[in-house]
């Protein structure tokens, strides 16, 4: 539960770590993309402005005359405000269209190009500026001209107000922030999603740890009690007796041994600290060997042990002798113990296609189908009621492991007529 809470913990902090370096990294892409775009907004403007300003002002040039109705449509077309004054004194058209306000902002406007552009006479009798303006929190491009006209100048000071601009300035901000917020919550998912799978291994590992400790444990306990309570009978029983006990907390003690060692080679499987010492070795010389090792076991529960070996001598393999004797002393085993009296084991050495196969098949209660794949785990036992020391449902794993280690595979498939075959299969 602990464990459990652990990985939750990780799990979220690697999301945020992911998520928020990744959203980090965007936010600061998506500012200077935005500062750049801005920047290049305000440009085009400033120079659509001008270049509206230098035609518009060519016009006033050329014209002798000009209406009052002229210079609305253009003041509306342009979005602009224009206030001309001619050698000074004001136009007929702006008493008409201006009001305080504008009068104002002109005037701001004059006093402002007055100061900071320190206008000098130039060469040329006409020019004309244009500048960035911020009046009672408002911005604007400002037009101011001078141009010369038969008798006189013109004084012509053309304000246009950025509101438009800073509206879509402001809508681009906003469709930016939004479009973050969304990639951060499709990030936040991601990495959740991804760092869970990233973890499923850990945690799958760590759910195995624990069941193969409590297992372990459980294992360790019966035989443990035994000796334990053998142990205080053998204290109050007559000297002649003690032996009987002795030799049951002997025996005990050595299911235990056995079970431990088991317990150790897994857990160095593990750790990938189990390591195998390959030498040539006839398969054939092994498999005799194992046969001639259980031929007195098989008789004593009544079962016909038989071998079969290619007619020819096999060559020799590379491959841990010890490990493999191990393989097949387990699976003979499990097969003389899982086969009632009277029924056969049939070990047998073949060379098929790229492989060495090795075959125990019995005729005996065999493995159903759905139970295949289970035997394979550690601790588990088809028939848990089946109470025999010597069965921890520890050999098959071990094997599994073994075979694994000589980068081969093992199998269980049924014998034809009953029974169950395992072959374990070793690249040539
Ligand atoms: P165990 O030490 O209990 O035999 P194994 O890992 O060797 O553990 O085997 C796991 C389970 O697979 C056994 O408990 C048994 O139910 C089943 N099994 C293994 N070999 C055979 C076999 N030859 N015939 C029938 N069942 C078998």
């Amino acid at each position: 539960m602990k464990n459990k809470l652990t990985l939750r913990k990780v799990r979220w902090k690697l999301t945020l770590i992911c998520a928020g370096t990744t959203i980090f990294i965007l936010l600061v892409m998506s500012f200077l993309l935005l500062s750049i775009s801005q920047k290049n907004l305000n440009n085009t403007h400033f120079l659509s402005f001008q270049n509206n300003m230098t035609a518009f002002l060519a016009t006033i040039e050329a014209q002798t005359v000009f209406s009052h109705k002229w210079l609305a449509d253009a003041e509306r077309v342009g979005k602009f405000q224009v206030q001309i004054k001619d050698n000074g004194n004001d136009f007929l058209f702006n008493s008409q269209t201006e009001n305080e306000t504008k009068t104002l902002l002109f005037e701001y406007a004059k006093s402002y190009y007055d100061s900071r552009y320190n206008p000098v006479l130039l060469p040329s009798p006409s020019y004309h500026t244009e500048f960035h303006l911020t009046y009672e929190k408002s911005s604007y491009y400002v037009c101011i001209a001078n141009l010369s006209r038969e008798g006189g100048t013109l004084e012509v000071i053309v304000t246009y107000s950025t509101a438009d601009l800073e509206r879509l300035i402001a809508g681009q901000r906003i469709l930016f922030l939004a479009i973050n917020l969304a990639a951060f919550l499709v990030l936040l998912l991601f990495a959740y999603y991804f760092t869970g799978r990233l973890l499923a291994p850990i945690a799958e590992n760590q759910k195995n740890q624990t069941n193969f400790v409590a297992a372990a444990s459980h294992e360790l306990r019966t035989p443990l009690a035994v000796i334990l309570s053998l142990t205080s009978a053998c204290k109050k029983t007559f000297p002649e007796e003690k032996n009987f006990y002795l030799d049951t907390i002997e025996s005990e003690g050595k299911h235990m041994s056995r079970l431990v060692n088991d317990l150790l080679m897994l857990s160095h499987t593990d750790s990938h600290t189990f390591s195998i010492e390959k030498a040539d070795w006839e398969p054939d010389t092994l498999l005799l060997n194992s046969f001639e090792a259980f031929e007195p076991m098989a008789k004593e529960n009544g079962i016909t042990l038989s071998i079969s070996l290619p007619d020819e001598v096999s060559a020799p393999y590379f491959l841990d002798r010890e490990r493999i004797l191990q393989v097949l002393a387990l699976l003979i085993h499990n097969a003389l113990s899982y086969t009632p009296s009277g029924g056969r084991v049939d070990l047998s050495l073949k060379v098929f296609h790229k492989f060495l196969l090795f075959q125990v098949s019995d005729n005996g209660t065999g493995i159903a189908d759905l139970e295949k794949e289970n035997i394979f785990k550690r601790f588990y036992r088809v028939d848990k009621s089946h109470n025999d020391k010597n069965h921890h449902g520890l050999g098959l794993s071990i094997a599994a492991e073994i075979v694994q280690a000589h980068h081969g595979s093992i199998q269980v498939s049924d014998t034809q007529g009953g029974g169950s075959t395992f072959t374990v299969a070793l690249p040539l």
